[in-house]
């Protein structure tokens, strides 16, 4: 009798975003498919993210008369991430993430666009991010298990994999632990680790990335890093453990992210003393730590009516409004009243950044204003902390999404993608481009897809 109940040639590991585009690329590629995921329903972080994905060199670029191409691309990678990252990999995002995204729009009917209203910022040096107008990651998630579903690949849910099995180096199939403790064992071909990062594990969070041990997880509970321990038991590299995306804008109570066009569109963040204290335009990552560190642990957002207009078709932004979230007033002592800031410090704030704008130059906390509007009445404000979202290091692989070994070899059938690989956002938070992880999530979920496949067969 075989040591597995049955064998697959294609096993997915994990139904977020990369699961689902693995599965759609393996089964494109004529493979036979089975996708397995812990939670009932799957959602993952892609179910909670704003849904929004960088690719370079799309057709959709193109119809927007908005040059771009891998080169340019892979140039902001590197550029980002200051050199410190896997330039095999980047080759790979930064020249794959436009065909995966173009195959998904052509072959696969998601409706993405090229999202104008998000302007090149914090390191994407042109118009890349692409997005679904008036739809977020949710509704993502929901229309990608729908294509699953066309394409007649089973799920297996509420089946977290509890364990791989390995022949030397080659996978041979893995363990399933049902909510009720029993215990199945699948046989595969391949198998594709998309089972993301492990913002959720506070175990790992606190040997990888401890500055941000105690910090809120505003990420999916179930990253809990199951796919890079069990491969890494096997042998398997891991590199980058410590990048992450943290975000300084999660909303207090709401719960919900402040859109980075709020900011990038020209908004600022004061701290409970009404005192701007970073270049909000620098680290759309890194902006946690100064956030963390203000006064009582949380600050604002102040922004106006114009830049609201502008930023109204993002959802988050659409939730927050419907909740009567931001804080409106017609002047700027009122809007101090209301949020319990120093009216003082809060019109020098934005005194100085208006002397900035006007002279061309950086302000004293180097931001450069540029073509950005600086708040003006009326103005509103949102309450805001940072947190954790998702971790961005996670197992070696090479530019085919298969996985490496510590010993410099590697697994022929075995393939990570998305927050369970090595992401290219170096090795800390500052090399985090917006909009990177739904895009190795894609780029990677298909490449890894495509080989799995072949390497089944
Ligand atoms: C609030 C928020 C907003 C964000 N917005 C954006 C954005 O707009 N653009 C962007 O690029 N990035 C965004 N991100 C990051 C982005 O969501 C993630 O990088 C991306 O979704 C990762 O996709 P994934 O498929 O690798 O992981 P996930 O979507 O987390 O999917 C992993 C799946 O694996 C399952 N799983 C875990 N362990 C097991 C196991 N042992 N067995 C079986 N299944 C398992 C999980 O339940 C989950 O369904 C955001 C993150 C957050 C938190």
């Amino acid at each position: 009798m075989s040591e597995f109940e049955f064998t697959v040639p294609v096993v997915i590991m994990g139904g977020g975003a990369c699961g689902a585009v693995a599965a759609l690329a393996a089964h494109d590629a004529g493979a036979e498919v089975l996708l397995i995921e812990r939670d009932e329903r799957p959602m993952g972080t892609t179910g909670m993210s704003m849904g929004v994905v960088c690719a370079a060199g799309t057709k959709s670029q193109a119809a927007h008369g908005v040059t771009d191409s891998g080169e340019i691309f892979l140039a902001d990678i590197l550029a980002k991430t200051r050199g410190q990252t896997d330039p095999e990999i980047a080759r790979a995002i930064a020249f794959g993430s436009g065909p995966a995204m173009d195959w998904l729009i052509d072959t696969h009917g998601l409706p993405f666009q090229l999202d104008t209203g998000f302007r090149a910022a914090y390191g994407n040096s042109t118009l890349r991010i692409h997005g679904w107008e008036g739809h977020n990651g949710q509704d993502l998630i929901e229309l990608l298990h729908q294509r699953v579903a066309d394409a007649g690949i089973p799920i297996l849910s509420e089946a977290r994999v509890t364990d791989i099995f390995a022949t030397d180096d080659r996978i041979t199939g893995i363990e399933i632990t049902r909510p009720g403790g029993t215990v199945e064992r699948v046989g595969c071909g391949a198998l594709i680790i998309a089972s993301g990062g492990f913002a959720a594990n506070r175990e790992m969070l606190a040997r990888h990335i401890p500055d941000m041990a105690d910090a809120r997880n505003n990420g999916h509970e179930g990253s809990e890093g199951d796919g890079i321990r069990l491969a890494a038991s096997l042998g398997a590299a891991t590199a980058d453990m410590g990048a992450y995306q943290g975000y300084a804008m999660l909303t207090d109570p709401q719960g919900i992210s402040v859109p980075p066009g709020v900011i990038i569109d020209g908004g600022i963040i004061v701290n409970r003393l009404g005192n701007r204290f970073t270049d909000e335009m620098a680290d759309i990552a890194g902006m946690v730590h100064p956030v963390h560190a203000q006064p009582g642990g949380h600050c604002w957002v102040i922004y106006d009516d114009t830049i609201a207009a502008r930023q109204a078709y993002v959802p988050d932004l659409q939730m927050l409004n419907e909740l009567n979230a931001p804080r409106l007033a017609a002047t700027l002592p009122d809007l101090a009243t209301r949020i319990g800031v120093d009216a003082t410090a809060l019109e020098a704030s934005l005194t100085e950044a208006r002397a900035a704008f006007a002279s061309g130059q950086p302000d004293p906390l180097g931001r450069l204003w540029q073509g950005d509007a600086r708040p003006t009445a009326p103005y509103r404000a949102l309450k805001v902390v940072g947190a954790i979202y998702h971790t961005q290091g996670g197992l070696q692989i090479d530019g085919d999404a298969r996985v490496q070994r510590t010993d410099g070899g590697s697994f022929p059938n075995l393939f990570a993608g998305g927050g369970a690989a090595r992401s290219v956002s170096g090795p800390a938070h500052w090399g985090y481009l917006p909009a990177m992880g739904l895009c190795t999530a894609f780029t990677l979920g298909r490449i890894a897809g495509m080989n799995a496949a072949q390497a089944a067969r």
